[in-house]
């Protein structure tokens, strides 16, 4: 995918998390494509070292930093190579499904932690540095499970909506100084996780992986799976220099599947 407009984000520092694959990818990819400097987390080194390649071949400059983003040391060195990001895009692996019968409290702190904490954590290191410099772009990549829970995914619509809370808080608080927070919520994207998820559909039913895909599809009006380039531009847009007037918002990115009007 090309550049669509000028985003006005050349030469920006952008730190985004769990990004060797998927919707992190996706949008660490799209914005090397505007010229960002990107520091791109996660835990495997290979896929790590791959996704940079691909940044690279963008003729962008890119960091690339193997840690659990989940925990303080992780943390702590995501930020040393980026110690100061124009942009942060929030970015976790999901909870597991299950029954909430049988979920400790060490589960739930899990959850938390992952997909609630942790991005509060990196708001909080880098965010006054957004608002000296005048400029900033926080993303969080929830899920559709926000605004439509997913039964099965308790931990995540309990953890994602806390945070979802909290930020439309703060979001209100930045945006003065030209630092937007917004959440965008994926529907269903062509990623591993979800190729996990479909295949462990599949084999519980007893059908073919494209059966159990083809159930998910007659579910969204698109009739398809989202493409974690498509995320990715939504995510570039909504971090230049034009989108300074959107702040705590939640987009849905999900081929039409939400039924509501609004
Ligand atoms: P994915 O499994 O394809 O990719 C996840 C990426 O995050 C990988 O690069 C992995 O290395 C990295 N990662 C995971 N945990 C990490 C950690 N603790 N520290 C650092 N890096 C870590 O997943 P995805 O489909 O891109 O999903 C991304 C997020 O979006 C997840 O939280 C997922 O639950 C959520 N989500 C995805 C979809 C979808 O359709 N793909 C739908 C709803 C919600």
């Amino acid at each position: 995918m090309g550049s669509i407009m000028d985003l006005g984000i050349r030469g920006k520092r952008a730190l985004v998390c769990a990004a060797s694959k998927g919707l992190g990818r996706g949008c660490a990819l799209a914005l090397a494509r505007e010229g960002v400097q990107v520091t791109i987390v996660a835990r495997g080194a290979e896929a790590l070292a791959a996704t940079l390649a691909e940044i690279r071949k963008v003729g962008a400059d890119g960091t690339a930093v193997a840690a659990d983003i989940t925990t303080p040391a992780g943390r702590a060195a995501a930020l040393a190579a980026c110690p100061q990001p124009d942009i942060l895009v929030n970015n976790a692996g999901g909870p597991p499904p299950g029954d909430f019968r049988d979920w400790s409290r060490d589960d739930w702190l899990a959850a938390l932690d992952a997909n609630m904490l942790t991005p509060i954590e990196l708001i909080k290191a880098t965010v006054d540095g957004m608002i000296e410099r005048k400029f900033g772009r926080i993303i969080n990549i929830t899920s559709g499970a926000v605004k439509a829970p997913i039964d099965v995914l308790g931990l995540s619509n309990g953890a994602r909506s806390g945070l979802t809370g909290f930020v439309a808080g703060l979001a209100r608080k930045t945006v003065r100084h030209n630092v937007t927070i917004n959440n965008l919520l994926p529907g269903l994207f062509d990623t591993d996780r979800i190729r996990n998820v479909v295949g462990a559909q599949a084999k519980t039913k007893n059908i073919a992986y494209e059966a159990a895909l083809a159930e998910r599809l007659a579910t969204i009006p698109a009739g398809r799976i989202g493409d974690p380039a498509e995320f990715g531009a939504a995510c570039a847009w909504l971090c230049s220099t034009q989108a300074g007037y959107i702040t705590g918002q939640n987009w849905l990115l999900d081929g039409g599947a939400y039924p509501g009007t609004f």
